[in-house]
């Protein structure tokens, strides 16, 4: 049996990624987060897809920029979190054919839905899509900014407590899930979990791989949701090796040193060291 929603990485901008949804049988093709128009419009020309739904994760210009050039080049219909609508964030949201999108809703594409899992953070009004498995197949999660393959985005809306919580909503996804990510930040991010001494031979495999993908100039995306929760620092922080790691490396503020933190705290301290990385 074929896969109801075929997916397909549209490369944008520096290491941006638009991920395309077609499902065969009512035709419908999905994009969610056009950085650009283009690289868009000529992957729907060349698969002979008609793009139905514009969705984004989030607001920022790397994921929305494509939004005006792709309304006014199709009928598709533009779909965004409640709360970046309100706020008049979204390019397009005065088109008249922008739908607002809530925690546990699900958006239709043709037959199969995609829930919608409200993931503050990174920005506060940031979603993530996610198809349940079916029969054979695997789920699939689009995360944008929340969660990258070894990482996880920035704080510039939310708090840590927030975005941990969000993360923990995604690590909870059945194992098997396939991981889509808004950016090709695989590597970049391994260098950090090595600073951070969380090396070991799981590790080294899934680099190889990688980087294997890389030298060709393929995705490392999508990844399976596993390795994630084995090896992201990011979903790990209640687990004691990482946080002794965040120990060892944070500026220990006199006292401190001993104080047992919570798994929202070593989180936070985490997504600073890597700020700082
Ligand atoms: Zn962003
Ligand atoms: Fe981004």
């Amino acid at each position: 049996m074929t896969s109801d929603i075929i997916v397909k990485a549209v490369p944008c901008l520096q290491d941006n990624y638009a991920w395309l949804l077609h499902e065969s049988h009512s035709g419908q093709t999905a994009v969610i987060d056009p950085g650009q128009a283009e690289p868009i419009l000529a992957a729907l020309h060349s698969q002979g897809w008609t793009l139905s739904h514009i969705i984004n994760t989030h607001h920022h210009g790397d994921h929305v920029g494509g939004n005006l050039a792709l309304l006014a080049a199709t009928n598709a219909q533009l779909y965004a979190s409640a709360y970046d609508l309100q706020h008049q964030r979204i390019p397009g949201s005065d088109s008249g054919r922008a739908h607002p999108l809530h925690d546990g809703q699900p958006l239709l594409l043709g037959t199969q839905p995609l829930t919608t899992i409200a993931v503050p953070g990174h920005t506060l009004g940031h979603i993530a899509l996610y198809h349940a498995p079916q029969d054979t197949e695997p789920g699939l999660l689009f995360s944008g900014d929340t969660l990258f393959s070894l990482g996880c985005g920035r704080l510039f809306e939310g708090t840590a407590p927030q975005l941990w919580q969000s993360l923990k909503r995604l690590r909870a996804l059945p194992a098997n899930t396939l991981m889509y990510a808004g950016h090709e930040y695989t590597l970049k991010n391994s260098s950090f979990v090595r600073y951070l001494g969380l090396n070991s031979p799981e590790l080294e495999e899934y680099l190889t791989k990688c980087q294997q993908k890389r030298s060709k100039n393929h995705p490392t995306l999508p990844n399976l949701m596993a390795i994630e929760q084995n090896l992201n620092p990011f979903l790990r922080a209640d687990c004691p090796k990482v946080a002794a790691a965040v120990m060892n490396h944070r500026d220990v503020e006199p006292g401190l040193a001993n104080q047992a933190l919570s798994p929202q705290e070593i989180f936070g301290y985490l997504r600073r060291l890597r700020d700082n990385f």
